[in-house]
């Protein structure tokens, strides 16, 4: 069963008809207010774990000197890299994703540009160790993560190659996520359910090469 959480839903849904559409390797990271969700499709299949949580990437490490975390640990991800802290050297108290980039976009406040440097040091550091675990073609960013993408895609880029392993970091893709519909992220995903209630025994290799060929 899939862990129906929003980023391995967009990992599918992206994989059948977004941004990754015919890649078997790929990395989604979801920021929301709620935090950083993580989806893999690794081998053309989602990867899911023992109990279904693989993917909790927001939990990765990125700073042992940072905030503590709901989870009780210390620097995660989700704890440095935040919607939140965003908000608050913006002095806005909510944006959607068009506000939170426009914003992030005409700011010249330099709290704000500090804060957006240091959350795309962070979140490079953890795509770099992502890159290096999974050498995935792309990394999908949605959410509050691709207005961060927005205003700092070259210097994410530019941290990513330099933090990974040569190779991988060279050719890996760093692109916004295309769907930013739930509705269709759960089709998606009730779509690849339906290949595995179909044929289980071919569903191992999964949801993405037998959508993908069926749409050819
Ligand atoms: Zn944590």
């Amino acid at each position: 069963m899939f862990a129906g959480n929003d980023a391995s839903l967009g990992a599918i849904a992206e994989s059948l008809f977004g941004i990754a559409r015919g890649m078997d390797d790929l990395v989604y990271l979801n920021g929301s207010a709620s935090g950083i969700g993580g989806g893999l499709i690794i081998g053309g299949s989602p990867l899911r774990g023992t109990s279904g949580y693989a993917g909790e990437l927001g939990h990765t490490l990125v700073n042992n000197m940072g905030s503590r975390c709901h989870c009780g640990r210390t620097g995660c991800l989700e704890t440095e890299v935040s919607l939140s802290r965003l908000l608050a050297v913006l002095k806005l108290p909510r944006a959607d994703q068009d506000e939170l980039e426009i914003a992030l976009g005409v700011s010249r406040d330099p709290k704000v540009m500090r804060e957006v440097q240091r959350q795309i040091d962070m979140l490079s550091e953890a795509i770099s160790n992502f890159v290096n675990m999974f050498d995935p073609e792309i990394v999908i960013l949605g959410g509050f993560l691709a207005s961060l993408l927005s205003v700092g895609r070259e210097r994410l880029a530019d941290a990513v190659r330099l933090r990974s392993m040569s190779s991988m970091g060279h050719s890996v893709v760093i692109e916004k996520a295309s769907l930013r519909s739930r509705i269709i992220m759960v089709g998606a995903a009730e779509l690849a359910f339906s290949g595995l209630l179909d044929d289980p025994a071919g569903f191992a290799r999964g949801a993405t090469g037998r959508a993908g060929q069926s749409r050819a």
